[in-house]
């Protein structure tokens, strides 16, 4: 029997503000959609903390024995700077900073972003379309809009008709506002303003002659508007009505309320069942900001090679520490938490490791497996509480512990089955992998070895052997390992 059929999921849905029992479409089948990156600048942690809270949920369902389409997009066009609804667009607006084409921003960026997300281990998603190459969707979806009267097409842009929806639909359902509080605290439209309502949104933004990214359409060459992507690929992909959306958190208003409107204005129901959002991650209590310095990018915390933190931290130990906080709860990040997240860590993969060495027992365990395993499942089904999961994993290491140094004692069929539960728990479902703290014990090795042959170095150099301190730098150099010498020494990278 597969464990989707022994186990009660429950999860806290954004729409209706409750924990509600998970109920698929399909039976043991299951779709997802989740907001991707706009693939602009290097991917932010933040979001990798929102895309990893979707791929522990992906793993869970797949562990339950789900068929799972998960499908998360890639905004390569019509996001607007500063998500508004005039500006340039983002992409365009950095290939004109760096000179390039907007695809090679795209591609650059596209692949920063898959090279992160394979260093923490995630699970591809079944489908990544791409805004671009879905404009003929969305062209559609614009054209039954209009039709159904929902939307207005003026001088070449199409904007969807807020007012007009919410007078036979609710707008702000999601985001819990109203739409007569929103006509309260918004300014007058400005004069160049071509939309009816300050609410409206565009639908299909007329290009001006500088705009570079355009297609042609029935209103013009122009460019869809960022939201409609998400209802054209979630739609074509997964039906008018699905499972689960998920995002941040910053998406909630005006994205994701503006995806339901264009769905329900489309199609005439709501197009998701579960909206799941995931919160967001801070830097040392402050909000991540660039412009700030609290800022940190992923690959500078594997490196080493930033301000903030003493020291590289693995991807599975930044992971590990991700996954001890609930998704919809801010985690702060900061130095000492991910060191005292690192040693968490090492301490699970040793157990792991000692797991499977157990001495058995031919009378009965001392520690009742089966109801932890099912506390684990517990955890995760009340709304993927992965850290109560870990809390229940550490119960395990400790017992353990115990039963290596004999003051506890298991029987051979229940360390067969705390070995499985703990290997699914660990591997399939939090993502977590063990080659990593291997991986950094053997960072730590390389960096011992290098600063001896610094040393090394300095005495030659001391005793006027430059031959040798040459020698010894450019062979690191032929091996990748720069030696700089600064004032304060010698430092290096790899
Ligand atoms: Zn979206």
């Amino acid at each position: 029997m597969p464990l989707k059929n022994s186990q009660t999921l429950k999860i806290y849905n954004s729409l209706t503000g409750k924990k509600e029992v998970f109920k698929p479409i399909n039976v043991g089948h299951i779709g997802m959609y989740v907001c991707g990156p706009t693939v602009y600048s290097n991917v932010h942690l933040g979001n990798c903390r929102t895309f990893m809270s979707f791929d522990m949920i992906f793993r869970y369902f797949k562990h339950l024995g789900y068929k799972v389409r998960y499908v998360r997009n890639i905004t390569d066009a019509g996001h607007l700077v500063d998500d508004a609804e005039d500006g340039e667009d983002k992409i365009a607006k950095k290939a004109r900073l760096e000179q390039l084409e907007p695809m090679e921003v795209v591609q650059r960026y596209t692949l920063d972003f898959h090279s992160i997300l394979e260093k923490f281990n995630f699970l591809p998603p079944s489908i990544e379309p791409t805004a671009t190459g879905h404009i003929i969707e969305q062209i559609e979806i614009i054209k039954e809009i209009l039709e159904k009267g929902f939307a207005y097409e003026i001088n070449g842009s199409v904007y969807f008709n807020v007012a007009k929806f919410n007078e036979t639909h609710e707008y702000g359902k999601l985001s819990g506002r109203k739409l007569e509080d929103m006509i309260a605290n918004t300014r007058e439209l400005a004069a160049q303003d071509e939309k009816k309502n300050p609410q409206d949104f565009a639908l299909w933004k007329k290009a001006e002659p500088e705009h570079i990214m355009r297609w042609p359409s029935p209103w013009g060459d122009g460019f869809p508007g960022w939201h409609l992507e998400c209802t054209a690929m979630s739609t074509k992909y997964l039906g008018e009505t699905f499972d689960i959306h998920g995002g941040g958190m910053d998406l909630k208003f005006p994205h994701h309320e503006c995806e339901i409107a264009q769905a329900e204005a489309c199609n005439g129901h709501s197009p998701v069942n579960y909206w799941m959002h995931a919160n967001m991650l801070t830097l040392n209590g402050k909000k991540m900001a660039k412009s700030t310095g609290n800022s940190i990018l992923p690959n500078e915390i594997f490196s080493g090679e930033n301000s903030i933190l003493s020291k590289a931290f693995s991807p599975s130990a930044v992971r590990f520490f991700m996954m001890q906080a609930h998704y919809t709860s801010i985690l702060d990040i900061s130095n000492d938490a991910l060191l005292a997240s690192e040693k968490g860590f090492q301490k699970l993969m040793d157990a792991v490791g000692n797991a499977e060495k157990l001495p058995t027992t031919d009378k009965t365990s001392s520690f009742d497996v089966s109801v932890w395993r099912q506390q684990c499942y517990d955890a995760m089904n009340d709304d993927f509480n992965s850290p109560i999961l870990v809390a229940k994993l550490f119960d395990a290491v400790k017992q353990i512990n115990l039963i290596k140094e004999e003051k506890e004692t298991i029987s051979k069929t229940d360390k067969k089955l705390l070995s499985q539960t703990i290997n699914d728990f660990v591997f399939d479902v939090l993502g977590l992998e063990s080659k990593n703290s291997i991986d950094e014990t053997g960072t730590d090795k390389l960096s011992g070895v290098v600063e001896l042959l610094i040393q090394l170095r300095k005495e030659a150099r001391e005793n006027k052997d430059f031959a040798t301190s040459d020698k010894i730098r450019d062979q690191l150099a032929a091996l990748g390992i720069q030696l700089k010498d600064g004032k304060e020494g010698t430092t290096f990278s790899i």
